[in-house]
């Protein structure tokens, strides 16, 4: 690989393995949901999301994507349930998204993909912290919500609006106040399935709650997405566009249903 890992011809995720070996390994994310195979598991936990007490500090560009993080000295925003044991601390989310409408999302429904993908990712409270959980097969638990296109989220406008400053790679901006759950759907029906980081190293860390109702984005609110960029303030514009990983193979994973 030439340099760092992206999202381009050169080192995108066709060539990630060269440097990250894992990304063929047999616990990779995304995958397609085949929503017929995907069995109800009546063992299965509603899912608990206490965010009610969730504090927003930072939204930063990281390159690949951007960043919103939160304060998680404290188990102030939570996640557990579901096939979750133990707690789980939200420590940020971020989003992928396409090009164009019609791709943008990591997991895919009946090779369905969505506009964008929101990822809200908590780490294991029985470790010291989110480095040492990325070491652990059940050190993160990660809540994917889909995004469609129809009318704008007001959830969103905030994020959208702060786009302007983080515009390049590095960039950061003070976001306090933001409440995360603006962004979940009404219903928290999941599909949930054992899995790994998508983006390098691709650690085999991740619990995946995937929800099945999608929220809805307005295309101006993609638009915003779409004139990030991967690059640094001054280097040469490359829109931070197409950020998602394709679907990878089950190998003997068995998707879980929480609805019937
Ligand atoms: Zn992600």
């Amino acid at each position: 690989m030439s340099h760092h890992w992206g999202y381009g011809a050169h080192n995108g995720p066709e060539r990630w393995h060269e440097d990250f070996p894992i990304a063929k390994g047999k616990r990779q994310s995304p995958v397609d949901i085949d929503t017929k195979a995907a069995a109800h598991d009546p063992s299965l936990k509603p899912l608990c999301v206490g965010y009610e007490r969730a504090t927003s500090r930072r939204i930063l560009n990281n390159g690949h994507s951007f960043n919103v993080e939160f304060d998680d000295s404290q188990d102030k925003a939570v996640l557990a349930g579901g096939p979750l044991q133990g707690t789980y601390r939200l420590i940020q989310f971020h989003f992928h998204w396409g090009s164009s409408d019609g791709q943008g999302s990591e997991h895919t429904v009946n090779k369905k993909k969505y506009a964008a993908e929101l990822h809200l990712v908590h780490w294991n409270t029985k470790y010291k912290d989110f480095k040492e959980a990325v070491q652990k097969p059940d050190g993160l638990a990660v809540l994917g919500v889909f995004l469609k296109i129809g009318d704008a989220n007001p959830g969103l406008q905030k994020v959208t609006d702060a786009l302007d400053s983080i515009k390049t790679k590095g960039k950061s901006a003070d976001f306090p106040n933001f409440d995360p759950c603006g962004l979940l759907p009404c219903s928290l029906d999941f599909w949930t399935y054992p899995g790994s980081l998508t983006t390098p190293p691709l650690l085999e860390c991740v619990t995946w709650l995937v929800l099945r109702e999608p929220i809805t984005v307005s295309r101006e609110q993609m638009l915003k997405f779409r004139k990030l960029n991967f690059n640094a303030e001054g280097e040469a514009e490359q829109l931070m566009v197409d950020n998602w990983r394709p679907a990878q193979p089950l190998h003997c994973r068995q998707v879980k249903a929480s609805f019937r």
